[in-house]
């Protein structure tokens, strides 16, 4: 309620009330303390839930060639276009497959994380990882290379690393870790 024509009283003036509401809070917390909300990032870390979105990765195969067979269906599906593919020719060696991707980059800043990439990939070759937070001193930086999006692939499926970082594997990746 709005006081019309405030007067403040002597005690007001002194902030004696506010102050004292405060002690009392501050009193009360002390007592009874509430569950800790606050985590001491980046030493700890909180998990991520089934189906988050972070950074990509790329998938390599049982034979630890890369899986993606350079179609271009992410491309095509990602809204941003931040997806850039070159395909060249397999070895001859790799009977599988016609195409692979010589380049494949992700501009980071730009992806929206909307993890059509993934849906629309026929061969399981990229994925969206539990990692967000990954620093760089450039635009430039966070133009994620094959190299860069395979090592992802390395990391996110090491259950020592991830558990270092705090995240638990995807049970989908425990036969892959070494
Ligand atoms: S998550 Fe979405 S925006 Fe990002 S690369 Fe994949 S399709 Fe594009
Ligand atoms: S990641 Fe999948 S969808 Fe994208 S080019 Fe490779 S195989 Fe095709």
């Amino acid at each position: 309620m709005i006081r019309q024509n405030l007067k403040l009283t002597l005690a007001e003036k002194l902030y004696f009330p506010a102050i004292f509401k405060g002690m009392l809070v501050t009193l009360k917390h002390l007592i009874r303390p509430h569950k800790r909300v606050t985590i001491q990032y980046p030493e700890e870390r909180r998990d991520k839930p089934a189906g988050y979105r972070g950074f990509h990765r790329l998938n390599k195969d049982e034979q630890d060639r890369i899986k993606c067979v350079a179609c271009e269906m992410c491309a095509t599906a990602c809204p941003a276009n931040c997806i850039t593919i070159e395909p060249v020719p397999t070895p001859p060696e790799w009977t599988d497959r016609e195409r692979m991707p010589e380049r494949f980059d992700i501009n980071m800043l730009v992806c929206i994380y909307c993890g059509m990439c993934e849906e629309a990939c026929p061969v399981d070759a990229i994925e969206l990882t539990k990692i967000h937070d990954w620093a760089a001193y450039s635009r430039e930086e966070m133009i994620w290379n094959k190299e860069k999006l395979l090592k992802m692939y390395d990391i996110t499926t090491d259950e020592k690393v991830m558990a270092e970082m705090g995240l638990t594997l995807n049970p989908k990746d425990k036969k892959t870790a070494a």
